[in-house]
């Protein structure tokens, strides 16, 4: 589907001025950006907290997803939530999205014009939210901040750089349902995952702005 470039401006503009989620999301449910939105079952904006600490972001809506209209339902998600629960943390005092807010068919990749096309709404959940980390859920997340790091070499790597106009941190951890079957990367993910509320409480008290790395 091709979007006109002025129907396309007006969306952005809708964007621009959405002043709360419940705003961006009314806008999500009627896009037509891609062709995702003609084989939608729900949408899936996110879900959480508006004024979270924690930003998780993953990939793309699944099969459970596309049915729920919410992210992290299925397997992954349940194992996502007990990641949460380990740490002190659950799905209402976080808040979790995806790169896209529609399900590819067939659980396919994202094509890099969905990711393009579907940006300025998660760039918007996060200015709304304003969280102290953004956490990738997964290589699609990471790149699409950080297309020349691998999930392989970052996982478990908080970094910052200056975003939106903030001094933002970031931690890359793998995908839960890319660990959820595969012994090592599951205690590996585990591992890395407790180093959320360490950097939080570390981002509260001590952090300078030129300090690079944190853990
Ligand atoms: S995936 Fe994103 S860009 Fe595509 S139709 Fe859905 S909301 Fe719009």
């Amino acid at each position: 589907m091709s979007l006109t470039l002025e129907s396309s401006l007006m969306i952005n503009e809708e964007i621009n001025k959405a002043e709360c989620l419940s705003d961006l999301n009314n806008i999500i449910a009627s896009c037509n950006r891609c062709s995702l939105s003609k084989t939608k079952t729900k949408d899936v904006f996110g879900s959480g907290s508006e004024k979270a600490e924690i930003f998780f972001i993953g990939e793309a809506p699944g099969k459970e997803e596309d049915l729920r209209g919410e992210p992290f339902v299925g397997a992954a998600g349940k194992f996502l939530g007990e990641m949460l629960k380990e740490n002190g943390l659950n799905r209402n005092n976080v808040f979790i999205a995806n790169v896209l807010k529609h399900r590819p068919p067939e659980n396919r990749d994202p094509l890099p014009e969905e990711v393009d096309a579907c940006w300025p709404f998660l760039e918007k959940q996060i200015q709304i939210v304003n969280p102290k980390i953004i956490v990738f859920l997964g290589r699609h997340a990471l790149n699409r901040f950080f297309p020349s790091l691998k999930i392989s070499e970052v996982h478990g790597r908080a970094f910052r750089k200056s975003w939106q106009g903030k001094d933002q941190v970031f931690l890359a951890l793998y995908h839960p349902a890319a660990a959820l079957y595969n012994g090592s990367m599951r205690e590996t993910l585990k591992s890395d995952f407790k180093k959320i509320p360490i950097l939080i409480t570390k981002i509260k008290k001590t952090l300078k702005p030129q300090q690079k790395k944190l853990i």
